[in-house]
């Protein structure tokens, strides 16, 4: 089943959940200033869903359409159209959308429980499908939690117990879990939260290699939201001041676990190390092919938000400044076609279409040094006045506002009040969250260099360099 947007919002609304804002346990959470954007963001996933046939295909389990960000790719298709989702999503929102690590959890525990079952005659994958049943059904809203907080980095997790999600207790009818995840991408706005491992785990830590999903029912699970200095401006209202006010920044939380009852209908690993990186490494490759993907909406987000300040500024027909916006489209078609092209080199994993690993790796690090130069395009372009513009507080005062509006006005094509909305969107992405998340999210670049660096055929390399020298080595 697909679901309207509005219809996710009310079942969300009907949620008890512990979240905290700046120290404060909130009541009526949909509503909060700094909740209510990533719900919106949520939301627009289930508008764009109805308006596009490839983005509600049809699954086989339960007979009906589904969302994109809940099926099982078979095919490069499938890839490609969940990526197009992406990547729309993002130009469109300017935001996170927070079900993409659902997807990757849902396409990486599949293959994992299915090995798993043939190798130790379990039941794991069974489990999986009853509860994916249930999501393509209802509609739900997946997130994916991996970062555990971990601690001293030194230190394996058996010496750092606490700081990684673990088993505290095994019973005949499911298990309990402590722990923390941090950096959390609107865990609180979804309907349920995968939770996978941060790492792979060696002999010896089996009680960290778990799998499994959170429901809204589940006691015992407090959200603490991120508390940048953006936030405090969505608190403080206004219509436009906080740029992406619809939106919003890319919100995160720690999601912490105070000794959770998971009952085993919703464990999918259970203290098993190769599952346990199988689940891992799919996650990992799906998340870095799609933030390729996002990556390239993020890009093309900033690309309309330049071309619109050039015409804000009457700079619309300077050759140096239309060149970066050049270059800024170059970044973004080359993210999204590292994309494409990690789906469409991909290979089959027990009955899903996963992106190729080296490929959607290089995404990764291809990407974050794209985002960085685009930024900067974006900033040369902006001129200094995103990060020190008067607000539209200024520009609606009755003492000030008919100044402000005198001296900021620049081409006549634009009102004062629509260029500094363009202002403000692009302070939104010059110092939001989304710098760090465009590096970190989905792992490290460091993460996937290591990747690189273990599958690249580096050797066949040198031997066509060999070759092509006459070199006798
Ligand atoms: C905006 C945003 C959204 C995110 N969303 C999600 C999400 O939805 N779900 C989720 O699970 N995670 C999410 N993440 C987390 C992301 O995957 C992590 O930020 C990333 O894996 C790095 O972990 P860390 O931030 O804890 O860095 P740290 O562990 O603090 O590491 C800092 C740096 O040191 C390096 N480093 C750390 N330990 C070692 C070591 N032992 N040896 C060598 N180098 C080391 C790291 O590579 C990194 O460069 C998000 C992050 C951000 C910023």
């Amino acid at each position: 089943m697909v679901i309207k947007g509005e219809d996710y919002i009310q079942r969300l609304a009907g949620y008890k959940r512990e979240i905290y804002v700046r120290g404060e346990n909130i009541e009526n959470f949909v509503e909060h200033p700094n909740v209510r954007p990533a719900i919106n963001a949520i939301a627009f996933t289930y508008d764009l869903a109805l308006k596009k046939e490839e983005y509600s295909p049809f699954s086989e389990l339960v007979g009906d359409k589904v969302n994109r960000l809940n099926y099982i790719n078979k095919t490069p298709e499938d890839l490609i159209a969940r990526l197009d989702y992406q990547r729309e999503l993002s130009m469109r929102t300017g935001t996170c959308h927070y079900r993409c690590p659902g997807a990757d959890a849902i396409c990486s525990i599949y293959p994992a429980t299915k090995e798993m079952d043939e190798r130790l005659g379990t039941d794991y994958h069974q489990r999986f499908l009853s509860f994916l049943k249930e999501i393509q059904l209802k509609d739900y809203a997946c997130t994916g939690a991996l970062t555990d907080t971990k601690g001293d980095r030194s230190k394996r997790p058996k010496d750092a117990r606490d700081m990684y999600v673990h088993v505290v207790e095994k019973r005949d009818d499911g298990i309990v879990v402590s722990g923390a995840k941090i950096h959390q991408s609107g865990a609180f706005a979804a309907d349920i939260n995968f939770v996978l491992p941060t790492q792979t785990f060696k002999e010896g830590e089996e009680e960290f290699a778990i799998a499994f999903a959170v429901t809204p029912e589940d006691e015992g699970i407090k959200y603490v939201l991120q508390s940048t200095g953006y936030q405090a401006m969505f608190r403080e209202g206004g219509k436009f001041e906080t740029g992406n006010f619809k939106y919003g920044d890319r919100l995160t939380c720690t999601v912490i676990f105070d000794n959770v009852f998971i009952p085993w209908q919703r464990v999918f690993v259970f203290e098993d190390l190769k599952a346990n990186r199988h689940v891992l490494t799919n996650f990992a490759i799906s998340h870095r092919c799609a933030g390729a993907a996002c990556k390239a909406g993020f890009i093309d987000s900033m690309i309309g938000a330049a071309s619109l300040m050039l015409k804000a500024n009457g700079l619309e027909k300077v050759a140096a400044l239309r060149q970066k916006l050049g270059e800024m489209v170059g970044v973004s078609e080359g993210a999204y076609g590292i994309a494409i092209g990690a789906a469409t080199k991909g290979f089959d994993d027990y009955g899903v279409r996963q992106p190729n690993m080296l490929i959607a790796n290089a995404g990764k690090v291809i990407g974050v040094e794209g985002f960085g130069k685009v930024l900067m395009n974006l900033a040369e372009i902006a001129g200094g006045i995103p990060v020190t513009a008067p607000s539209e507080f200024d520009l609606k005062n009755p003492e000030i506002g008919t100044l402000v509006d005198k001296y900021l006005q620049a081409s006549p094509n634009f009102t004062t009040e629509q260029r500094l909305k363009i202002i403000k969107f692009i302070e939104f992405w010059a110092t939001s969250s989304h710098l760090l998340g465009g590096i970190h999210g989905g792992g490290s670049p460091a993460a996937a260099i290591i990747f690189l660096q273990m599958l690249a055929d580096i050797a066949s390399k040198e031997d066509a360099v060999k070759e092509a020298i006459d070199l006798d080595k």
